[in-house]
């Protein structure tokens, strides 16, 4: 995505109450941070905050942590959530690949993917949030019965996606369409802001919901 330098930015990502700074120590104790033990569903790559917000406020009882590596956009989502102070969402700024070292097994019960960069050169593509590497890292925080569930517009993510699901040991796709407009699944589809953008241009989106074996 094309970034813009917001000064400022890591600054108040230190000082807001719902950025977790030093998130290898909440492995394993999530329950703490959020003083429940309701469900803990993650995005990966959040952006701006749009989806993972309106699910926090739509469904109290579950638990959500945003995550996205770039303060840049990262601070509007905190923006909007000092105004609305919902208490069953946190956001982490951190690159996805440490994943593994900030849920602890078992602790996540579902794992949203909205809009993942492409990373079309072929050499890149272990960085794909969808790729084997990170199907790996998932298993290690993902709950047997949770589900990864990843919408994109990039025809070429989504059929590298199903094929990784494919080669993946541990993996099964659950469903899939190339159309989530006009589709079945559509029925309580959230709208991210890339979702809103893509639509308007036209583009179908594509979903996928992955399970394990
Ligand atoms: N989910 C949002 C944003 C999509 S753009 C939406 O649908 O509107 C993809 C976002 O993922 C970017 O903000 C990017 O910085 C973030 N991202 C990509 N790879 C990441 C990684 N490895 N770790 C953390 N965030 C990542």
């Amino acid at each position: 995505m094309r970034l813009r330098n917001v000064p400022g930015s890591r600054d108040t990502i230190a000082e807001s109450p719902f950025t977790i700074k030093d998130e290898t120590e909440k492995k394993g104790n999530w329950k703490e941070v959020f003083g429940n033990d309701n469900p803990i569903h993650i995005e990966i790559g959040m952006g701006k905050g749009q989806f993972i917000m309106t699910l926090a406020e739509q469904n109290p009882d579950i638990n959500y942590v945003g995550i996205e590596k770039y303060s840049s956009v990262l601070v509007r989502a905190i923006e909007k959530q000092e105004e609305k102070n919902l208490p069953n969402l946190f956001f982490i700024r951190m690159e996805a690949e440490n994943i593994a070292d900030v849920f602890a097994p078992d602790e996540v019960d579902r794992i949203y993917l909205n809009f993942s960069d492409p990373w079309p050169k072929d050499r890149h593509a272990k960085r794909r949030l969808t790729s084997v590497q990170f199907l790996g890292r998932y298993e290690h925080i993902l709950k047997k019965e949770g589900h990864v569930i990843f919408k994109t517009d990039n025809k070429d993510l989504f059929d590298f996606s199903l094929e990784q699901a494919e080669l993946a040991e541990n993996w099964e796709l659950l469903n899939h369409t190339f159309d989530l407009h006009n589709s079945e699944y559509v029925e309580g589809n959230i709208m991210t802001e890339y979702e809103t953008r893509f639509v308007e241009k036209g583009n179908a989106i594509c979903r996928m919901e992955l399970k394990q074996k």
